[in-house]
């Protein structure tokens, strides 16, 4: 149950004097608005900072008001100039004076007695706004303040600026907002007193209410204690939730895997290469966690082609020499089948059992695989996220193998999870993620890198061409066709629009179609898994010489002869996208290239994030740079990802914050695991103000 002191905040912003129905609609396009309501929640409001301020503590005198500067001026009104009768357009003039100089304050459509009154003549009034000087002469235009001197503490000297949304104004917001932290209660102190004194924390309301009442620049600056410190509760909460999955996982007690290595001898024989260091080391680390009497959790971490397939192998095969069965899950039928085709071989020289599951996988032979793999008669099953469903149960499910796990979240880590009572995980992805993503995101999980590549790898040339050039790309296309080159032509991210990419990639397959003197295919998203295995087949077997293709064949598709990689737009795909693309060429033996096409004018952004794809081949580092160019959210994609549901932390700025949130989170779950203490009572709190639900769902199940 969550702690009724929250219960003000969690209400709809409606039950806020000033906010009807229609402003709470509005104020949905600004805030998050919860999956069972309509608009957002108090909370929304109270979280929602201001980005900047209006200063009006410059108060130079008339004459010295510089051009368009906000300035606060002590005058005397001197005479009102109304409209002339029936011509509105001209604007109502009030005139007024200090010691340095004469003002106009002009009114547009403005109600003749409404300024009587507010400006009456003779009186000395505080007005604060833009000034604009026209022909030698100084007006302001609706001043945003006019008090007479009596009220002088009326005239916010400094105003808080927040990101605002059509329909709703600034003084709405505000004091909505004002509203809103109204009911924001004194909560527990949930955070260690010496890392808030160190840090020079104040309390939890305090800091929100002095973030809305910022006296200078310093005050909405992102390292002040203020906002550091709701970061860093943002940042704990994630942490502490992330901790209590991964212990609820270790809790439900691991086995001991521990071959004798005879089965992966065997792979290693069958694979015939030396594993590079970084396979080896990952090996070990795997093999540790295997041998311990805890579940493995473990991330593997590895670039493009730096083989990740053979480590997850060969660490199923531990596992299967102790006579456990292990899973593979890809987030795609297309690498479902890929890994099916590339670990088949190996498994079964090595004498496994090995099958595959998909939604393809219909009928009888479905059936076939379901009985045996009850009955233990099945090694390794392979398969999509159809392996979630139960009608799948294993006879002893000791390993499961997650590739490209960001897309899947961690709700569904647990799922298959518990298709084996105490087996071990292993996720493996191959985006190269910035570390500060790696704790956000998985940060319940052990990390093994593979960092460097098999041998004989070859750089990929990479260039950036403007679109104007296409007819050249395409002519060189023509080319490298009649050489005998293969290659993949990417097609335009035509907005997140499945029919318009098809329609874009089907226009560019016809025009190609007419230019290259051999057979090309053509594979998108709306296509069956079969039409799309076949079209890749053929592609990788060489019947198609040129692949157009939506970003479908994005991930891990091997077709080691492909030398050529021409991507359409490339100014509208994130880095980690572009890189994945380009890994798909430089597998084989021969030198590749990738052509980025881009439309001009490109944006700075743009530009460099293109440099970069020039400039080098190692994705950790294009993944470091695409965060600090465009921020968490792009990178793992919105949905898919808690990382993009910070409201008041910013990883690339606070990301010495998140190192400590994560110490803090062990420790607590070290010594308060269920949350009992004082601290830990506040610290649920804390877990349901930041909606932490799978933390709090574990909670709950004691
Ligand atoms: P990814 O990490 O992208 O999944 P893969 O596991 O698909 O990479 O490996 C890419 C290619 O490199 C595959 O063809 C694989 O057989 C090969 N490979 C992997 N490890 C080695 C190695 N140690 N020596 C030689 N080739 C290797
Ligand atoms: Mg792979």
């Amino acid at each position: 149950m969550r702690p009724p002191v929250l219960d003000p905040l969690f209400a709809p912003v409606s039950v806020v004097d000033g906010i009807g129905p229609r402003i709470a609609k509005l104020l949905g396009n600004l805030l998050p608005v919860p999956d069972a309501m309509d608009e957002p929640r108090v909370l929304g409001l109270a979280f929602h900072l201001p980005h900047s301020i209006i200063d009006r503590r410059k108060q130079p005198g008339i004459a010295f008001a510089p051009e368009g500067a906000i300035v606060t001026l002590k005058v005397r009104i001197d005479r009102h100039q109304p409209s002339p009768r029936g011509r509105s357009n001209v604007p109502y003039r009030v005139f007024a004076h200090d010691e340095t100089g004469e003002i106009a304050l002009v009114f547009f459509h403005a109600k003749a007695a409404w300024l009587e009154k507010s400006l009456p003549v003779g009186e000395t009034m505080l007005v604060s706004g833009r000034v604009e000087w026209f022909n030698g002469r100084p007006n302001m235009v609706h001043p945003d303040h006019m008090v007479s001197e009596a009220n002088a503490a009326d005239l916010p000297l400094v105003e808080p600026v927040y990101p605002l949304t059509a329909g709703v104004t600034p003084k709405v917001l505000r004091k909505a907002v004002l509203s809103a932290l109204e009911r924001v209660p004194d909560l527990a102190e949930w955070d260690d007193p010496h890392l808030a004194k160190r840090q020079g924390f104040e309390r939890f309301r305090a800091s929100l209410v002095n973030l809305h009442a910022p006296r200078d620049e310093a005050d909405v600056d992102l390292q002040n204690p203020f906002r550091r410190r709701l970061a860093y509760d943002e940042l704990l909460a994630g942490q502490l939730a992330l901790g209590m999955v991964r212990r609820k996982m270790k809790k439900s007690a691991g086995r001991v895997f521990k071959g004798d290595g005879a089965i992966a001898d065997r792979i290693r024989e069958a694979f015939g290469h030396d594993l590079t260091e970084a396979q080896e080391r990952s090996l070990l680390e795997i093999g540790a966690d295997q041998e311990k009497p805890e579940r493995m959790l473990r991330l593997l971490q590895g670039d493009v082609g730096s083989g990740k397939t053979i480590v997850a192998l060969l660490a199923m095969a531990s596992v299967i020499e102790t006579g456990a069965q292990a899973a593979m899950m890809a987030p795609t039928e297309i690498l479902a089948r890929q890994h099916f085709t590339s670990i088949g071989p190996l498994a079964e020289a090595a004498g496994l059992r090995i099958r595959i599951l998909t939604g393809r996988e219909k009928g009888k032979a479905r059936e076939d695989t379901l009985a045996a793999l009850s009955a233990g008669e099945i090694d390794i099953l392979v398969g999509t996220h159809a392996l979630f469903q139960d009608s799948v149960q294993f006879r002893d499910l000791g390993l499961a193998v997650v590739d490209e796990q960001h897309r899947f979240g961690v709700h569904q880590r647990l799922l298959l999870s518990a298709k084996g009572q105490h087996s071990d995980m292993l996720v493996m992805t191959a985006t190269p993620i910035p570390r500060t993503l790696v704790l956000t995101a998985y940060g319940d999980m052990d990390v093994s890198k593979l960092d460097t590549k098999p041998p004989g790898r070859k750089p990929v040339h990479t260039v950036t061409v403007p679109l104007g050039r296409l007819d050249e790309v395409v002519e060189r296309a023509r080319n490298a066709v009649a050489a005998g080159q293969k290659i993949y032509w990417i097609c335009p991210l035509v907005e997140e629009n499945e029919d318009l990419k098809v329609a874009s990639a089907e226009e560019r397959f016809d025009a190609l179609k007419k230019v290259i003197n051999a057979p090309i295919g053509l594979v998108h998203g709306r296509m069956k898994g079969d039409e799309k295995d076949a079209v890749m087949r053929a592609f990788k077997q060489g019947d198609l010489r040129l692949l157009v293709a939506t970003t479908v064949i994005e991930v891990g598709v091997d077709v080691p002869d492909a030398t050529i990689m021409v991507i359409e737009h490339a100014e509208r795909f994130g880095l980690a996208q572009l890189h994945q693309l380009r890994g798909r060429v430089g597998r084989g033996s021969d030198h590749s290239s990738c052509l980025l096409l881009y439309k001009e004018p490109l944006g700075e952004i743009a530009h460099a994030r293109l440099a970069i794809m020039r400039e080098t081949e190692d994705g950790f580092r294009i993944a470091e740079e695409d965060l600090r160019l465009r921020g968490e959210g792009e990178i793992l994609g919105t949905r898919q990802s808690g990382a993009a549901n910070y409201r008041l932390a910013s990883l690339a700025d606070h990301a010495d914050l998140l190192e400590i949130a994560r110490d803090d989170a062990r420790l607590i779950i070290e010594i308060d695991p269920d949350l009992q203490s004082e601290r830990g009572k506040a610290l649920r709190t804390l877990l349901y103000l930041f909606e932490r639900d799978e933390a709090i769902r574990l909670l709950r199940a004691g």
